[in-house]
């Protein structure tokens, strides 16, 4: 690939006429019947076209798989004619369709991503803690209004795990400091994974806390719609 400035004085600004080949007081001699290639950049490349100088700028404007050519894009890439389809399948100017079925929508490559994000047809996880049911973004909002119900389960479901798991590492943890203090020459590397699973039971303690809190909301919020 070329860039836009290195390339185009030596091989598009000349309206093809020289072909960035021999200088041009030679070429000036010759008439529109003799022979020529297509210039030493395109020869380097694998140009191997020779003919009248008459042709020569019709070869490079329409067939020369070697001429650099602008991306259709947009964007200010010059590559040989040959690879521009390539290069396309890879520009970040060049428009493509969301790959979300019925979406349709058309962006450029770079900012697909962006689309994706927001994109009504994305894939994403239920945001329930616990729930991880998949389905279109445009979805989740129809999907909570009627899983209620399910969404409590859930989450109590999920502080009953987090619950069994933070006493499975206070567990741990009590063995560790047991051992800790048994082993003196080993304490260094005992005490860093106790620490360790102290900062991982701190986390999970705040996380059975906010979940609490939603659990005791979720509660409130039936008991009050069934009142
Ligand atoms: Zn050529
Ligand atoms: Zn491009
Ligand atoms: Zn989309
Ligand atoms: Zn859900």
């Amino acid at each position: 690939m070329l860039s836009s400035g290195a390339g185009a004085s030596t091989s598009t600004g000349e309206g093809g006429g020289e072909g960035g080949a021999a200088p041009s007081s030679k070429r000036a001699k010759l008439g529109p019947a003799e022979s020529v290639s297509a210039g030493d950049l395109r020869e380097e490349l694998g140009c191997i076209w020779k003919g009248r100088v008459c042709e020569l700028a019709a070869h490079l404007a329409k067939t020369c798989d070697y001429e650099p050519v602008e991306c259709a894009a947009g964007c200010t890439v010059l590559v040989p004619r040959k690879d521009a389809s390539l290069h396309a399948s890879s520009c970040p100017k060049a428009q493509i369709e969301c790959p979300n079925a019925a979406c349709g929508v058309t962006v450029a490559r770079g900012s697909m991503a962006e689309h994706r994000a927001l994109c009504p047809r994305e894939e994403v996880e239920c945001p329930c803690p616990g729930c991880e049911e998949r389905m279109a973004r445009g979805k989740v909002d129809g999907h909570v209004q009627v899983s209620r119900a399910l969404h409590e389960r859930c989450v109590w479901t999920t502080i009953a795990r987090l619950k069994q798991a933070n006493s499975k590492l206070q567990k741990k943890v009590a063995t560790l400091e047991f051992e800790m203090s048994a082993l003196s020459d080993q304490g260094e590397a005992i005490s860093a994974a106790v620490d360790e699973m102290k900062d991982e039971l701190m986390d999970n303690t705040t996380d059975i806390d906010s979940l609490f809190v939603d659990g005791e909301m979720q509660a409130a919020q039936i008991a009050y719609l069934e009142s």
